[in-house]
């Protein structure tokens, strides 16, 4: 994979880079939040290793950067040890996984392999949108007028469903198959319950709500007219 690290402490990043070397991986080193923020948008890697601590342009910036941008580079964050709430903020704002430090090299080099085994640069089919609201299949983030929204994966599963083809109308019984994998005893209560929540998360506070019920048929996302 071809990584970058953003790390501003240099020996920490030199450590790094080598590592990812030694284990068949292109890694460069940039020191600097704002130079890390355009090197990656200038040509986006595999993969960024970020620092969130970071000199220029902290790393939580970078991460809106990336996000804003649509990036396509997946990010694993580096955390001070205990930050346990920078940990969900980070996975919230994007980021793929987490590493605390200090951490070991084995540690890292696993999760590098972990994320890269995730698949290849996602494709345009991988990027699905209806309105302003969009579902990156490969990063498994959902966002709604920019605004990233947390998803738990069954939630997330439901809505890729449908926005994979706007306008089209499942019932209860195709959702309850298509993501509960029943062939028979469809629980269709639960699509229900997941149809609630995933409306309370995509669709209050804006105007227009995408996800449609069709009485008596089924549930639909598309651009309302
Ligand atoms: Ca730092």
């Amino acid at each position: 994979m071809r990584i970058l690290v953003v790390e501003d402490e240099a020996q920490l990043a030199r450590h790094l880079t080598r590592s990812l070397s030694r284990h068949g991986h292109e890694a460069t080193a940039i020191h600097d939040g704002a130079e890390g923020l355009s090197a990656a948008l200038a040509n986006p890697p595999d993969l960024i290793i970020l620092d969130l601590n970071l000199p220029g342009l902290d790393g939580w910036s970078l991460l809106k950067g990336l996000q804003e941008s649509k990036c396509p580079s997946r990010v694993l964050i580096l955390t001070a040890r205990g930050e346990i709430e920078n940990r969900v903020k980070g996975l919230n704002a994007g980021a793929d996984d987490y590493l605390s430090k200090p951490f070991s090299m084995d540690e890292l080099i696993a999760r590098v392999e972990a994320l890269g085994r995730r698949g290849a640069t996602p494709t345009a089919a991988d990027l699905l949108e209806v309105a302003d609201l969009h579902l990156d299949v490969h990063h498994r983030r959902v966002s709604r007028g920019g605004t990233t929204i947390p998803l738990s994966p069954r939630e997330f599963e439901v809505l890729q469903v449908l926005m994979e083809e706007p306008g089209r109308v499942f019932s209860r019984t195709e959702l309850s198959k298509r993501v509960w994998h029943r062939d028979h005893d469809y629980d269709t209560r639960t699509v229900e319950i997941f149809i609630t929540r995933l409306r309370k998360k995509l669709d209050s506070g804006f105007d227009l709500p995408l996800i449609q019920t069709i009485r008596g048929v089924g549930y639909t996302i598309k651009t309302p007219k």
